[in-house]
């Protein structure tokens, strides 16, 4: 079975280099961007089988980028998560309306980063009942 492929759109370095190193130990083929623009550009040229979404990235902002990947016909069957600092819930609800599947926090809770990573490939998404954080 081929591996997955997964794109971090990601424009600070070392949580870039720190997703793509936990990803290729785990035998992932790691796709990467630096701004929205080329994050934009990159999936639709590689089609990954996920997304990793950092919110705060240059050109094309993530909020934007998630919806953008919804409303394309071609790309809105992967799943996009969200890779950020924003914990707060309004922050969260935001990413989520934007499209986003889910969201992993920065910083990365490194034992528990493949898991969450298995599971969004699985399909196992949080769903909006069980979504941490709904109901505050
Ligand atoms: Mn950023």
């Amino acid at each position: 079975m081929a591996k997955a492929r997964i794109l971090i759109i990601e424009d600070n370095r070392d949580n870039r280099e720190l997703v793509r190193f936990l990803l290729e130990q785990a035998k992932y083929e790691v796709l990467q961007a630096v701004t929205g623009r080329e994050g934009w550009q990159i999936a639709q040229q590689e089609h990954p089988d996920l997304i990793l979404l950092d919110l705060t990235i240059p050109e094309i902002d993530g909020w934007q980028l998630a919806e953008q990947f919804k409303n394309d016909p071609g790309l809105a069957d992967i799943p996009v998560v969200a890779l950020t600092a924003h914990t707060l819930p309004v922050d969260r609800k935001r990413a989520m309306d934007a499209g986003c599947v889910g969201y992993i926090t920065k910083p990365l809770d490194i034992p528990n980063f493949i898991p969450q990573i298995q599971a969004y490939l699985a399909g196992k998404h949080l769903s909006t009942t069980d979504r941490p954080g709904s109901g505050e």
